[in-house]
């Protein structure tokens, strides 16, 4: 099954090729390949984008130069979607940042970051790893309706959050479905798809995890800027420097917090800062890959079919034990 849904998305891909450029690989299941990202062809602006949480209605994002990431050479055009492909940002031609929280190891924080961007009518993308949603379910269940409810993100930081190391080739794919099964079951949605996966501290030296989540169609999403609140010590000062003063702060940028209390507290003066240095908050992560028309539709049809929950609870018996 998931094999027949990975060829669907290939041979979506494949019609759709007339828009791509050459030099894009992808992982193919069984045969663990690294991947490397490729250029798409530039397109027009796509006027169908959701409109920026504070409308302008006389400005048009205009192309931007911008400074190369830190983690990669610069891109010129949105990245194709692909599952398995690695994103640390999204486009840089657009005045949009995305805001990511990881591990949701505090539910009541996690709760407190989805009202503040309500009330800033923004979005936020959410990477629970799973055993913090088995840990308290009722609360996890709680704050994730309330998530999609909200019109917010929810994706893979995977079930265990153990690092993975290179010298580990199995278990991925039970890892992986296992965090999407706790996912639906606190949705009581045997059909939420996710669309990226965020290896636990960033590590993504192992083909096999990105063949396991290109399996599940999934997308690898670091971050560009790391807010470090998480850090013993961080003060709310010490977390708007690392966001906004340290260079990393530009078109695209992909900002990674926690579900710590520093990083809680400062998530409302980030967003106003976001907009005070010229930029937006460009709404749930998956919209750096929507502004290529047609692509992400086409590819969340393919995927949707991809991973039925009763596969995901098969490959249980599989997963590693839960570690602290
Ligand atoms: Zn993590």
């Amino acid at each position: 099954m998931l094999l027949a849904a990975f060829a669907v998305v290939v041979l979506v891909r494949a019609s759709q090729g007339a828009t791509a450029t050459s030099g894009v690989t992808s992982a193919q299941p069984g045969s663990p390949t690294a991947i490397s990202s490729g250029i798409a062809a530039i397109p027009s602006p796509d006027p169908t984008r959701e409109p920026s949480p504070s409308p302008e209605p006389t400005q048009t994002p205009q192309p931007t130069p911008v400074p190369s990431f830190p983690h990669m050479a610069p891109r010129t055009a949105l990245p194709l979607r692909q599952p398995g492909e690695i994103f640390t940002h999204g486009d840089i031609r657009w005045p949009y940042v995305y805001i990511t929280v990881d591990d949701c190891s505090d539910w009541a924080n996690v709760e407190k970051d989805l009202e503040t961007v309500r009330a800033k009518n923004a979005h936020i993308t959410l990477f629970p790893a799973g055993k913090y949603i088995d840990a308290h379910p009722a609360d996890a269940a709680r704050v994730l309706m309330k998530a999609v409810a909200y019109g917010d993100e929810i994706d893979n930081h995977t079930y265990a959050h153990v690092k993975v190391l290179p010298s580990v080739t199995t278990g991925f794919d039970a890892d992986l479905g296992a965090q999407l099964h706790a996912v639906r079951q606190a949705l009581k949605d045997p059909t939420y798809e996710e669309w990226f996966v965020r290896p636990p501290f960033g590590a993504l030296d192992n083909p096999y995890f990105i063949t396991a989540a290109a399996k599940l169609g999934l997308g690898v999403a670091l971050w560009s800027i790391d807010s470090n609140g998480y850090q013993n010590g961080s003060t709310l000062r010490s977390v708007m420097k690392s966001v906004f003063d340290t260079g990393h702060f530009q078109n695209g940028g992909i900002i990674l917090l926690h579900s710590d209390d520093t990083d809680t507290a400062a998530l409302p003066f980030i967003i106003d800062t976001i907009a005070d240095r010229g930029l937006k908050v460009g709404g749930v992560l998956n919209k750096i890959l929507v502004d290529r028309s047609g692509t992400a539709a086409a590819d969340r049809k393919g995927r949707t079919a991809g991973a039925s929950d009763a596969e995901l609870v098969m490959g249980r018996e599989d997963y590693p034990p839960v570690q602290d």
